[in-house]
């Protein structure tokens, strides 16, 4: 059975190719507690923080550990293959500066190897009507021209 589109997701939308968002207006926020992900984006390898001490996988990574309290990540790198978790399609241009990225999907991802973690980033190159919850996705390193490396994700099976 041919599943049914979004609810939400105007029919002549069906066919739109999915778009990465505008640059300016995604600044990725790096620091001691981030800069490991984006160093490992930059390489091509997809990195995600576990707490040292008790194992939990979390996105973003914090401070303390909400499941033990310690500090301290350590940042296995994982298979870039991702599952489709939850997504929405965004065919707005909700500011003037998306008119030219439409559609957009930002998207949130899970990992066999990363327990319950969910990176948020954009499905692209798909036509959003194939876009599907579980559908399996491989992720893509694309080096923008301000030399940041963002991690997003397209079909496994293209
Ligand atoms: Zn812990």
């Amino acid at each position: 059975m041919e599943p049914t589109l979004p609810p939400t997701l105007p029919p002549e939308w069906r066919d739109a190719i999915a778009r990465p968002p505008p640059d300016a207006l995604f600044t990725p926020t790096e620091d001691r507690f981030t800069a490991p992900f984006w160093a490992a984006a930059a390489q091509g390898r997809l990195s995600l923080p576990r707490c040292a001490s008790c194992g939990v996988w979390a996105m973003p990574p914090l401070p303390f550990c909400a499941a033990c309290h310690a500090q301290g990540h350590d940042w296995p790198e994982i298979a870039p293959e991702g599952v489709l978790h939850s997504f929405t399609v965004v065919t707005r241009a909700i500011l003037p500066e998306i008119a030219d990225h439409l559609p957009y999907v930002p998207a949130t991802v899970t990992f066999a190897q990363a327990g319950g973690l969910r990176l948020v980033a954009a499905v692209v190159d798909v036509p959003v009507g194939r876009i599907r919850i579980g559908m399996p996705l491989r992720a893509r390193f694309d080096a923008r021209a301000d030399g940041v490396t963002v991690v997003r994700f397209v079909p496994a099976k293209a």
